[in-house]
């Protein structure tokens, strides 16, 4: 009998064990990807990049002689429904860490057990699943150095080629027209502006990895928090949607690294904050909705999405680096790590606005969307996660531009009104924006949502009140 192979955030033929080990078997594979309950909650642009990395991977299923087949509805309904169609006994999938997957695939793995079908789930999305690796007393790690230090020696399995072929069933069931289900529609920004940034499925993944290792990887621990220089790897993309497996860029990572490149050891601990953030979200679910640290619950963060909120969506604060950072995530759908850091110090600190909001617009807008690292960035920035930055520690945007945007080729790259002839990628801003925001190249340059003096002692003023 046939395995369905589920598909979720893997969509990659190499470095995939569950794949390798149905293409192992010697049985008809039937993968599947479900437009699931998961999925519908997905915000715009990770719903948007989710489609296209479907349908990108149906060509490379189609290339090695398979198919993907596409459904949509409840994961369990629509598993058992095509187990019934296509007589499989076994539906394996690549286990994932956050919490509303977690109760998903609990549901489905114990229902369609009891059923009789062998439902299993592997590993694939990290290099250490969140019970292997432990504290010295035994318990999970709420730092991330000590966890760098636990793992950095590791012995990493290499990853499985891609499967030359995979059988098919004597029959394919029907499958979805991918289509129908629209999922450009929630996007009101238009997918085309994100489509012109995007680095779509696991042949540019590969070239992606390829090029940051030969051309970047020496200069990327001197040049990677500066926005306007294209010094970091921007695999973030790919591996929110397993484009690229995890084990793949260890290796890569480790070869640079015993090759004495500069940079490798730097990349590859960045690699390793991508794992602690799965190891917290599988260990304190609560991190994506609640404070870490429960004594900031108290804290007088304003939850009101008001007119303050709505410029610094739109990148309208009158602060230029926040702006541009703001308006490469619109436009781009990604941000520059250091952006990520100043946008949400700022909302979180000088604006006193809840890292939530913030979260949530970073889950509606980003291509790299993953529940995992935007849990634990925001936490950070807001100082209530573990680890985190110290409250008290306020990004100044004016002194961060003089430093990592001295030329200010990265604001005016993106905030037109400050430069004499804006950019493309300025411009793509106003293509961007919904009609409902009314904004036009004309507009002049807004004064600042909070003036950064007044709005850092007031932060510290509420923070020094809390102790
Ligand atoms: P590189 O510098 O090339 O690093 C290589 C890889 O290491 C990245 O692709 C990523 O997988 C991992 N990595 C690097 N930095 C971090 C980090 N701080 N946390 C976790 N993993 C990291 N990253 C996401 O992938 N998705 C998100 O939704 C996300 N939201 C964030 C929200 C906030 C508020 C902050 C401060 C950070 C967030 N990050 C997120 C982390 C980080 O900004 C991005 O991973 C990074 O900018 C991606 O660029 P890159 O691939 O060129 O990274």
């Amino acid at each position: 009998p046939p395995i369905l192979l589920w598909f979720r955030r893997d969509f990659r033929l190499s470095d995939h064990p569950a794949l390798a080990e149905a293409a192992r078997q010697g049985r008809p594979v039937i993968p599947v990807c479900i437009l699931d309950e998961v999925v519908e909650g997905y915000g715009a642009a990770p719903k948007w990049r989710w489609g296209e990395a479907v349908a990108q991977f149906s060509k490379s299923l189609e290339a090695i002689g398979s198919r993907l087949i596409l459904r949509r509805g409840r994961a369990l309904d629509v598993l058992q429904k095509l187990a019934k169609e296509t007589g499989a006994s076994d539906v394996w999938w690549t286990r994932a860490y956050d919490p509303e997957a977690i109760a998903r695939d609990t549901d489905v793995k114990s229902t369609l057990r009891q059923s009789g079908i062998d439902a299993r789930s592997f590993s694939g999305h990290v290099l250490f699943e969140p019970w292997t690796v432990t504290t010295k007393a035994g318990g999970f790690f709420k730092v991330y150095s000590p966890m760098w230090r636990a793992v950095r020696g590791l012995d990493i399995p290499l990853p499985d080629p891609a499967p030359r072929g995979l059988m098919p069933p004597a029959d394919w069931p029907t499958s979805d027209d991918q289509q129908d289900w629209a999922l450009e529609a929630a996007m009101n920004r238009g997918a085309g502006v994100l489509a012109q940034f995007a680095c779509i499925g696991e042949e540019s993944a590969h070239d992606r990895l390829t090029t940051f290792l030969e051309a970047r990887v020496d200069d990327y621990a001197k040049n990677r928090d500066f926005p306007a220089i294209d010094a970091t790897s921007r695999l973030s993309e790919n591996l929110a949607w397993g484009e690229i497996g995890p084990r793949t860029i260890w290796h890569a990572g480790q070869r640079v690294l015993q090759e004495g490149r500069p940079g490798a050891e730097k990349f590859l601990k960045e690699v390793v904050w991508r794992e602690f953030a799965y190891h917290l979200i599988f260990h304190t679910p609560h991190i994506t909705a609640k404070n870490w640290r429960p004594e900031w619950d108290s804290f007088p963060w304003s939850e009101t999405e008001d007119g303050d909120v709505l410029r610094w969506k739109q990148g309208r604060t009158g602060i230029p680096l926040v702006d541009a950072a703001m308006r490469e995530l619109y436009v781009t759908g990604t941000m520059h790590n250091r952006g990520r850091m100043i946008v949400g110090s700022y909302l979180t600190k000088h604006m006193m606005t809840h890292w939530r909001i913030g979260l949530n617009w970073f889950e509606d807008c980003l291509i790299d969307w993953d529940p995992a690292a935007n849990a634990m960035g925001w936490q950070w920035v807001a100082g209530s996660g573990p680890d985190a930055a110290p409250y008290f520690r306020v990004f100044n945007p004016v002194t961060q531009a003089d430093k990592f945007d001295a030329g200010r080729t990265y604001i005016n790259d993106y905030v037109g009104e400050l430069s004499p002839s804006p950019s493309d990628r300025a411009l793509a801003f106003y293509q961007a924006c919904p009609r409902s925001w009314a904004l036009t190249p004309d507009d002049p340059y807004p004064a600042p949502v909070v003036n950064l003096a007044v709005g850092r002692a007031r932060a510290l003023e509420a923070y020094a009140a809390r102790e």
